[in-house]
C-alpha cells in the first residue's frame, strides 16, 4: 500500500488536538506539533493537550433549545475526541458540561500520545512552516507565539493580528422593538452597499442620556490579568465607560452621537443614539457600534436594558475587551479553511474568529476533516448553514458583513455559536393546537431549529466521503 504523507497539525489545543484525532480516525497519518512544555503561553499551566484555560464548562448541554448545546450534540455525532473525553469527565452543573479540567486533558492526551497514526514533536513553530509539509493546519490559539504570529501576519498583509479585541454586544432583531426605534443611516447616506436606512438607531433624551453615563461609570468592570496590561492598547477601541469617564459630552461626540438622523416617531433629532448595524447575511444579528466594554456581563445585559428600544433585547454576544489573535477569516479563508493565499495552510480553532472551548474544537474539526478528505484525493462538501457547524463555519467564512468601521478598522469579531447564526426556520404548532405566542413559540422556533439541524448533520455525516475508520 502506498504511504500516505502526514498532515501538520501546529497547536494541541482544543482545535489541533480535535483536528489531528479526526485526520488519525480517518486513516491519514499526523504529526501534532506543541510548544509546550518547551515553551509556555502566559495563560496555560501544563503539558497537557486540550488544556482549558479558565473555566472548566462547555456551557449548556441541551441539543434541544440551545446552539451550543446543539453543536455538542453534533459534534458527538461526528466522533468528536473533545466531547467524548468531556462526556467521561462531566460534573454535576445543572443543565452545563462542566468537566473535571485535569482528567479530561489526561484522557485527551492519552488517546493522542495512543493512537499508532498520530506522532506528537514538542517543539515551538517559530516561522511559517517548511515548504515540504504541503498540509497544515495552524491551530495556535488566541496566544499564539510571536515569532508564528509574525509570519503569518506578514503572509496576510494584515495591520494586526495580536491585539485587544474590543467585542461590542450583539442583539438579536427580533428582541428590538421598533416603535421606539426606526432605520435610517446618518443624513440617509446609502454608501456602497447601502440603502440609506442601513442602521437602526435607539434614541435616548438627555434624562435618559445622563442616568445611562451615570450607570456605565458606576458598573462593575472586569480587570486585566497582568500579561494583559503589556498589550498594545488603541485608542480607537477605548471601552465605553472609559470614554464615558473622560467626560459626561464624550460619548455624544463619539458612538452615540446624534447628528445626521431624525427620529420618524417624534419628528425630532434625538439627544443620543445608540446604533445598531447588521451583522451576518441573515439580518438577524446587529451589533451596537462602538460599544466595546469592560462591564461584567451582568452588568451589561442591566445597563444596556435601560436604553430605549432594547429594554427586551436578548444578547447574542456580550461585549469584552481581551488579549486574541485571530485571522480577518471573512476576506483571507476560503470555505474549506485555507488560507487563499497559500492554500497548504489551513486555519483553526479561536485563531479563525470563533470563541470559546467548544466553538474552536468544532471548527478543529472540521478542518480535520477537509484536510483529510483533501489528502485522500476527496472534496468534502461544508457541513450544511442550517446545522450548528455550518453556521459556524458560514460566520467565519462569509456569513459576516465585511464593513469598514469609520477609522478603517476591520469589523468581523469572534462569535460563539448562536441561533441567530442559523437560517430562520418556523415554529411547528401543534396539530390541531392553539397559535403559539411569546415564550411559547420562541422554544417551538428553537425546537425547530434543533431538529432540522440533527436531521442535517446525519445526513451530511451519512454522505459518501470521509468515513471513519472506529
Ligand atoms: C486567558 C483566556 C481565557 C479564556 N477563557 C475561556 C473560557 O473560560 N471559556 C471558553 O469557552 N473560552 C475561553 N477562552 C477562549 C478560547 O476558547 C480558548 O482560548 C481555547 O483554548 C481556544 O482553543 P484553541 O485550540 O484555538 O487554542 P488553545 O487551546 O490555546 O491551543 C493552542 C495551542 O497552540 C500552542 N502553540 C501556540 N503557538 C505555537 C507555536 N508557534 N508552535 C507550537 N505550538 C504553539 C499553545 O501552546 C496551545 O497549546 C479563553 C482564552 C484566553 C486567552
Amino acid at each position: 500500500m502506498a504511504t500516505i504523507d502526514p498532515i501538520h497539525v501546529i497547536g494541541g489545543g482544543l482545535a489541533g488536538s480535535e483536528a489531528a484525532w479526526q485526520i488519525a480516525q480517518s486513516g491519514v497519518p499526523v504529526v501534532l506539533h506543541e510548544m509546550r512544555p518547551e515553551r509556555m503561553t502566559d495563560a496555560h499551566k501544563t503539558d497537557g493537550f486540550a488544556e482549558l484555560v479558565c473555566s472548566n464548562s462547555f456551557r449548556s448541554d441541551d441539543a434541544e433549545t440551545n446552539a451550543v448545546g446543539l453543536l455538542h450534540e453534533e459534534m458527538r455525532r461526528a466522533g468528536s475526541l473533545i466531547m467524548a473525553a468531556a462526556d467521561v469527565h462531566k460534573l454535576p452543573a445543572g443543565g452545563a458540561l462542566a468537566v473535571d479540567r485535569d482528567s479530561f486533558s489526561a484522557l485527551v492526551s492519552e488517546r493522542i500520545r495512543t493512537h499508532p497514526l498520530i506522532a506528537c514533536e514538542r517543539k515551538e513553530i517559530v516561522g511559517l512552516p517548511p515548504e515540504d509539509w504541503n498540509s497544515v493546519i495552524v491551530a495556535t490559539g488566541p496566544l499564539t507565539s510571536p515569532a508564528l504570529s509574525k509570519a503569518i501576519q506578514a503572509l496576510t498583509d494584515e495591520d494586526s493580528l495580536a491585539f485587544f479585541d474590543a467585542i461590542a454586544p450583539i442583539v438579536h432583531i427580533e428582541s428590538v422593538d421598533m416603535s421606539v426605534c426606526w432605520r435610517q443611516s446618518r443624513y440617509d447616506k446609502a454608501g456602497p452597499a447601502g440603502t440609506g436606512a442601513d442602521y437602526i438607531n435607539c434614541p435616548l433624551d438627555r434624562e435618559q442620556y445622563t442616568a445611562f453615563i451615570e450607570a456605565l461609570i458606576a458598573g462593575e468592570k472586569t480587570d486585566f490579568k497582568d500579561w494583559e496590561k503589556s498589550t498594545p492598547y488603541f485608542e480607537g477601541c477605548l471601552p465605553i465607560e472609559v470614554m464615558a469617564e473622560r467626560g459626561a459630552e464624550t460619548l455624544r461626540f463619539g458612538p452615540m452621537k446624534p447628528v445626521g438622523l431624525t427620529n420618524p416617531h417624534r419628528e425630532e433629532r434625538p439627544y443620543a443614539v445608540v446604533q445598531l448595524r447588521q451583522d451576518n447575511a441573515l439580518g438577524t444579528l446587529w451589533n451596537m457600534v462602538g460599544f466595546q466594554t469592560k462591564l461584567k456581563y451582568g452588568e451589561q445585559s442591566r445597563v444596556f436594558r435601560t436604553i430605549p428600544g432594547l429594554e427586551k433585547a436578548e444578547f447574542a454576544r456580550l461585549g469584552g475587551l481581551h488579549r486574541n489573535t485571530f485571522l480577518n477569516s471573512p476576506k483571507l479563508l476560503d470555505r474549506s479553511l485555507r488560507l487563499k493565499a497559500a492554500p497548504r495552510l489551513r486555519f483553526a480553532g479561536q485563531v479563525t474568529g470563533v470563541e470559546g472551548y467548544v466553538e474552536s474544537a468544532a471548527i478543529g474539526l472540521l478542518a480535520g476533516r477537509f484536510a483529510a478528505a483533501e489528502r485522500q484525493g476527496e472534496t468534502l462538501s461544508a457541513p450544511p448553514p442550517t446545522t450548528a457547524l455550518g453556521a459556524l463555519l458560514g460566520h467565519i467564512t462569509g456569513g459576516h458583513i465585511a464593513g469598514e468601521e469609520e477609522d478603517g478598522k476591520r469589523s468581523f469579531q469572534p462569535m460563539n455559536v448562536n441561533f441567530g447564526l442559523f437560517p430562520p426556520a418556523e415554529a411547528v404548532t401543534p396539530a390541531g393546537g392553539k397559535r403559539l405566542k411569546g415564550q411559547e413559540k420562541a422554544m417551538a422556533r428553537k425546537r425547530a431549529l434543533t431538529s432540522r439541524a440533527l436531521r442535517d448533520i446525519d445526513a451530511w455525516l451519512s454522505a459518501p466521503g470521509l468515513q471513519r475508520t472506529a
